[in-house]
């Protein structure tokens, strides 16, 4: 082994639940060329309104965009038939924790032309192992703190790799520190078919950085300097502190 990544390919989530709205977002996102994997959640609405919702999106988008849905184990069994059904014809590439027990996802496995990915039913590397052994999931996320730290994630992703299991790499929404130790670990895994959602610091309005994160051309570099090769901006972690002393507005000249 040895091969490390420098770039790691980054999805976006489109959350709004409102069509227009996240085709809108969608283009904005393809014209600043930071993401062309789309995740929609659903499951909060009827599962025909979530197809129609993800069908116009991918039409929208064609084939410039991969489109794929985290359901959050929102349907049961018979909706997650009919719903993956639905989604393949659709052209959505992926349906991430449609249901919640390991037994219904593997079930569910390879009835229908569309991957399984497990989310919440990774726990670290022993449910990996359950869930690899039964057949339940064609992809993995992973995530650091799920799967009980950088080593444990690293096992969940050998696991993955040992039963032919494609790989994903998660996030929790961490800031820039804990997204660059999420990237250094994914950029060891042998594969990682599926890129990842490492865009937690997108969402941030203050950078606690000295060099911002680089996203470019859809994918996310992975620094290379010592340690997590990141370095933070010690005035910037001083102002936000807790107990940091403000300046006080003075009223008189
Ligand atoms: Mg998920």
């Amino acid at each position: 082994g040895g091969r490390r990544r420098d770039r790691l390919p980054v999805a976006w989530t489109l959350a709004s639940g409102d069509t227009a709205r996240d085709i809108a977002e969608a283009e904005h996102m393809l014209d600043l060329r930071r993401h062309r994997i789309f995740k929609l959640k659903i499951g909060a609405k009827t599962v025909r309104e979530d197809i129609a919702h993800v069908a116009a999106i991918k039409h929208a988008l064609g084939e410039r965009a991969a489109v794929r849905v985290d359901v959050n184990m929102a349907w049961s069994e018979t909706e997650a038939a009919y719903g993956m059904a639905a989604l393949a014809d659709a052209g959505c590439e992926l349906v991430e924790q449609p249901v919640a027990s390991t037994v219904a996802l593997t079930r569910l496995m390879r009835r229908f032309p569309i991957a399984l990915m497990a989310d919440e039913a990774l726990t670290g590397p022993e449910s990996a192992f359950e869930l690899a052994k039964v057949g339940g999931a064609d992809v993995f996320a992973v995530k650091i703190e799920q799967s009980g730290g950088l080593f444990n994630a690293q096992r969940v992703a050998a696991i993955a790799d040992a039963a032919g299991i494609e790989l994903y790499g998660g996030t929790m929404l961490e800031g820039p520190v804990g997204t660059i130790a999420s990237a250094q670990v994914f950029s060891t895994f042998a594969n990682l078919q599926r890129g990842t959602e490492l865009f937690g610091p997108l969402l941030l309005t203050e950078d606690i950085l000295a060099t911002p994160l680089d996203y470019s051309d859809f994918e996310l570099t992975v620094p290379g300097g010592p340690g997590l090769g990141i370095e933070l901006d010690e005035d910037r972690i001083a102002f936000f502190a807790r107990n940091a002393p403000r300046k006080t507005i003075s009223l008189a000249e």
